[in-house]
């Protein structure tokens, strides 16, 4: 059974060494911030979340649907999980940040995902080898 509260899913923690690799330095789980960003960049106000498919339903993914069994369980409690990142987001926002979210299923194709990161970040602390 995947969780839901886990401080170092996998996923993030690919990412995590991923944006290293790349010459990013970051903080973790600020929890000053609405939502607890997984991955945060004080100086840029720039906040990652990794989320899960599953959980944090990604629309169009095969991992995003809602089991076939126990659909009146489901659905509100993975509504009520998109409705609270819809209002982190906007929070977060609010305060001056921007927000990138990543998507599980997106981590196994992480060079596919490198544009995204060095756009929404800006360039890189160090040179990177
Ligand atoms: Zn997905």
């Amino acid at each position: 059974m995947r969780r839901i509260t886990s401080k170092d899913t996998k996923p993030e923690i690919v990412v995590r060494r991923f944006l290293f690799r790349l010459g990013y330095r970051f903080r973790l789980h600020r929890s000053d911030l609405p939502g607890r960003p997984d991955i945060v960049f004080v100086g840029r106000r720039k906040a990652i979340f990794v989320h899960g498919c599953f959980w944090h339903q990604h629309s169009g993914c095969r991992e995003g649907r809602i089991p076939g069994s126990r659909k009146d369980y489901w659905i509100p409690k993975l509504e009520r999980n998109k409705q609270r990142d819809r209002e982190h987001a906007v929070s977060l926002r609010r305060l001056g940040w921007d927000v990138l979210v990543i998507w599980e299923c997106e981590t196994e194709k992480l060079h596919r995902l490198e544009p995204r990161l060095v756009k929404f970040l800006g360039p890189q602390e160090r040179s990177v080898k």
